[in-house]
């Protein structure tokens, strides 16, 4: 085995300063809990409110700045993120367990992410609706909201981040992001890139956990929140924001179905992409496919092609080395909680198939790993199928008809993601158009199905507002209407105002 890098110390970024914290949050390596891998700044309350006061005063001018001139920066800085994509990908892939492929990907993917909003955004920033007619004059503008502060889950933590810290800039909002204190050492590093591309105070990252998340999240400066994350803190967050009824932008957890229909084409590479859709970042994804319907006439063949595929593709070991597809969870409470819910499974029931092959046993036993499973025989009711399970493991159950798989995907109060996979493409989008989710893919799921331009997010109890796509960008903007009725022009004759507009002559 090699040296271990030296612990990396990662403070917080205020008005363009590295603040050091009031204590520090450590990071270990989820594959050798005993490695720690680095330690991030820790604020409290009184640091969260000066970073959200150095936003406040640095924003006016930022959102006067030129669209060209923020769009010149936020470029600049994409390209300083692809600079820094091989000297963090190691970094992220140590705090977070998640495979070194991903975690290059993840990151180049924030710079891609980066330059799309760029260009999503142009023509919406600072885009002015003029009318001067009969009626009067009146000006539509779209304006920045102001302080936007981002609370952002550990899962993703670079693109998470990227997917609000990209629009809330371009649009000329100003921000303080709080990273999650299970992987806010990568994240925060990407974050100063930008931050040096920017004027002080423009983008401020503080570390910490819900003591400074309620701060950023109900601070009476704030005028918008935009949260990844958990059921609960989302609840939490927006009782907290309706003190001062902000605007938010919730990005909840899911219990995506994937339905495949009897006509779905099951070859070995749609198959694969069915267990990547259940296993990349060892099944920690919202939209991973948590629960798979199959029409009963394939039931057997499925099984039998996703074990068989499955185990020549889920490779457990050390997510640094570049043959594994399939790293340890985030902690100890993760790997117990999923650990727990597999048996829970077979305790009702059901059987369970291991999937995938362990490519180092003692590893294996040393870190937050849990062998990959598939789950047989489970009921809807069984938590493994009616709860978000967020790791490495996937019931697979038949249906009979497509208005009883309707119904039974849709009986979740969750509704983020979701999947069609058939031979018949109208009859797939068909079947989509009746799922009560935010996204659904077809012949695909997870990651492989998302593009740049297409708007995410959920519904139901997975939250609201927009990723990606001019969505993505219109959430940061807010339309500022500005009206004059021709009867109150000056020299006009004006009523008395006391009718419905329209209504009188
Ligand atoms: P979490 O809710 O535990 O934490 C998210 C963030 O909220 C962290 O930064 C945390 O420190 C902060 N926080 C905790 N309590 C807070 C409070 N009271 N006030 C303000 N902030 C507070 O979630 P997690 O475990 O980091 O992430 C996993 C969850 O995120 C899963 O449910 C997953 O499905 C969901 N998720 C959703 C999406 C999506 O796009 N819909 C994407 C990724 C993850």
């Amino acid at each position: 085995m090699t040296e271990a890098p030296e612990a990396v110390e990662i403070p917080m970024l205020i008005g363009g300063d590295a603040v050091p914290g009031i204590g520090l949050i450590e990071r270990r390596n989820p594959t050798r809990p005993d490695e720690i891998v680095g330690f991030a700044h820790e604020g409290d309350a009184a640091i969260a409110e000066q970073a959200v006061a150095v936003a406040h005063a640095a924003q006016p001018e930022w959102a006067a700045a030129s669209p060209q001139f923020r769009a010149d920066a936020l470029l600049a800085a994409a390209d300083a993120i692809d600079e820094v994509v091989d000297e963090l990908a190691p970094l992220l892939c140590r705090e977070l367990g998640k495979v070194i492929a991903d975690c290059r990907g993840e990151i180049g993917f924030a710079a891609a992410y980066l330059r799309a909003a760029v260009r999503d955004a142009e023509g919406l920033v600072g885009a002015r609706e003029v009318v001067d007619d009969e009626h009067g004059r009146m000006e539509i503008r779209r304006v920045p909201h102001g302080v936007v502060t981002a609370v952002t889950p550990w899962n993703a933590p670079v693109i998470l981040a990227l997917l609000k810290v990209a629009p809330a800039l371009i649009t000329g909002n100003a921000m303080v992001v709080k990273p999650s204190p299970l992987a806010p050492l990568a994240v925060t590093r990407v974050l100063g890139a930008i931050a040096a591309h920017v004027p002080d105070g423009v983008l401020n990252v503080v570390h910490g956990g819900a003591e400074v998340g309620h701060v950023l999240t109900g601070d009476p400066r704030v005028a918008k929140v935009a949260f990844t994350g958990g059921l609960t803190t989302g609840q939490a967050i927006m009782r907290n924001a309706a003190q001062t009824v902000k605007p938010l932008v919730l990005e909840l957890g899911g219990n995506d179905a994937a339905i495949i229909l009897e006509d779905a084409l099951l070859d070995d590479a749609a198959v694969e992409r069915l267990v990547h859709a259940s296993f990349i970042t060892s099944g920690q994804v919202c939209m991973a496919a948590k629960r798979i319907y199959v029409h009963r006439s394939r039931l057997m063949e499925l099984v039998e092609a996703y074990t068989r595929i499955a185990d020549e593709v889920l490779v457990v070991g050390d997510p640094m080395d570049p043959a594994t597809t399939v790293g340890p969870m985030v902690n100890r409470e993760s790997r117990d909680r999923v650990q727990s819910l597999v048996l829970d499974a077979t305790e009702r029931g059901a059987s369970i198939v291991n999937l995938g092959r362990i490519a180092d046993e003692a590893l294996i036993g040393e870190g937050w790993f849990l062998r990959p499973t598939l789950v047989l025989g489970a009921r809807d009711d069984d938590p493994i199928m009616a709860t978000e399970q967020f790791g490495p493991t996937v019931p697979i159950v038949a249906f009979d008809t497509e208005d009883e798989v309707v119904a039974r995907a849709n009986a979740s109060e969750l509704g983020l993601g979701s999947s069609v996979w058939s031979a018949d493409e109208e009859r797939a989008f068909a079947l989509a158009r009746r799922l009560e989710a935010g996204f659904t893919f077809i012949n695909t799921h997870n990651r492989s199905g998302m593009a740049l331009r297409a708007p995410f997010g959920g519904r139901k109890q997975s939250g609201f507002g927009r990723e990606y796509g001019t969505a993505g960008i219109e959430e940061y903007l807010v339309t500022h209407t500005i009206n004059l009725p021709t009867s109150f022009r000056a020299g006009n004759a004006a009523g008395s105002g006391a009718a419905y507009p329209g209504t009188s002559a």
